[in-house]
């Protein structure tokens, strides 16, 4: 199985599957709308411009390319944003992709691999969440990531679809080529604002809310390699499709950081001293969220191997030089 259509692969991860997947062998081919994606991003793979909700022009693509999965990227992530308009969150993230879907399997592509998120699983319960953690999501971003979910164990049992569903926690970093990286319009994440006020681009970096119940009062995550994620992609879709069957992975690094933990690391990279200003919490941010990853390093023998350290190193490599 070495034709692989991903849509969405002039986004930011990917882009980075995109890149991993040719230089093991595989044949991506990039379908994308460029709504929010780069084509500078998808350096020398075919991009195929459409939209997820065009049946012609994706049944037009996967005759042409003689595409045997998909792997799925093209979701608008913004969780503030998907409280304020929610109906463009339902019809991009849920019905564009029951569209494809359906498309899939009319034309008998039974392997899809789907960019979940830890969002579906709401309030942590435990400390660290694991597979068997309940999702509950408290958004409408993760509720449109689990009704996909959801739909895929539909597909799974009436039509035989096996699907990959990996939830992220928090992705970041670049490839250490300096060719492609982050960027979003416009920027909600951390690790690029922060980066962004280190160059000067941005007055300061405003810290959502400092009386979390966590050691230093600001909220902890996990951080996981943009290319540790694309690892792991290509990773569970070749065991799927050896095992003929649908898997699920939780994909961080088991550790934590707070806001303030990963600003400070962020002055001793880049050797400046940076403007930090507090604010009031942001909506709908849990103070806490880890991965356990055992089961992915059981299954999927996957190990992410950059540390933040280097995480903030190849994203603040690819900030100094950004190309789009
Ligand atoms: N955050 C922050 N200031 C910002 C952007 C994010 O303090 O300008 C915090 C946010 O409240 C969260 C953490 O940084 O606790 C990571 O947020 P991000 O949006 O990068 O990812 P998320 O965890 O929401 O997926």
């Amino acid at each position: 199985m070495k034709n692989i259509l991903v849509v969405g692969g002039a986004g930011y991860i990917g882009s980075h599957v995109v890149k991993m997947l040719k230089a093991q062998g595989y044949n991506p081919v990039v379908y994308d709308n460029l709504s929010k994606g780069h084509p500078q991003a998808v350096q020398d793979v075919i991009l195929e411009e459409g939209d997820l909700g065009d049946k012609t022009r994706l049944a037009e693509v996967f005759q042409k390319h003689h595409i045997e999965a998909v792997m799925h990227f093209a979701a608008f992530i913004e969780v503030g944003e998907s409280v304020k308009e929610p109906s463009k969150y339902y019809h991009n993230n849920v019905s564009s992709v029951l569209n494809l879907l359906d498309c899939m399997v009319e034309h008998q592509i039974f392997y899809f691999v789907f960019s979940s998120t830890a969002a579906t699983f709401g309030e942590p319960i435990h400390p660290k969440i694991s597979e068997t953690h309940p999702q509950n999501p408290i958004n409408p971003y993760g509720n449109t990531k689990l009704m996909v979910e959801k739909i895929l164990e539909d597909f799974d049992h009436a039509y035989g679809l096996k699907s990959v569903a990996l939830r992220y926690f928090n992705a970041s970093g670049a490839d250490e080529s300096g060719q492609i990286g982050e960027s979003h319009t416009p920027e909600t994440h951390l690790i690029p604002l922060v980066l962004q006020a280190a160059a000067g681009k941005r007055e300061s970096i405003k810290v959502f809310g400092n009386d979390y119940p966590t050691p230093d009062g600001t909220c902890v995550r996990d951080y996981v390699h943009v290319n540790d994620l694309a690892r792991a992609h290509i990773l569970a879709l070749e065991k799927m499709e050896k095992e003929n069957k649908s898997l699920r992975y939780n994909l961080g690094s088991g550790s934590g950081f707070s806001v303030a933990e990963l600003i400070n690391q962020a002055k001793a990279i880049t050797g400046i001293d940076f403007k930090v200003e507090y604010q009031a919490r942001r909506a709908g941010d849990p103070a806490v969220l880890v991965a356990d990853p055992a089961k992915a390093q059981a299954e999927l023998g996957w190990t992410p191997q950059y540390d933040l350290k280097q995480i903030i190193a190849t994203a603040w490599n690819w900030e100094k030089n950004r190309r789009f």
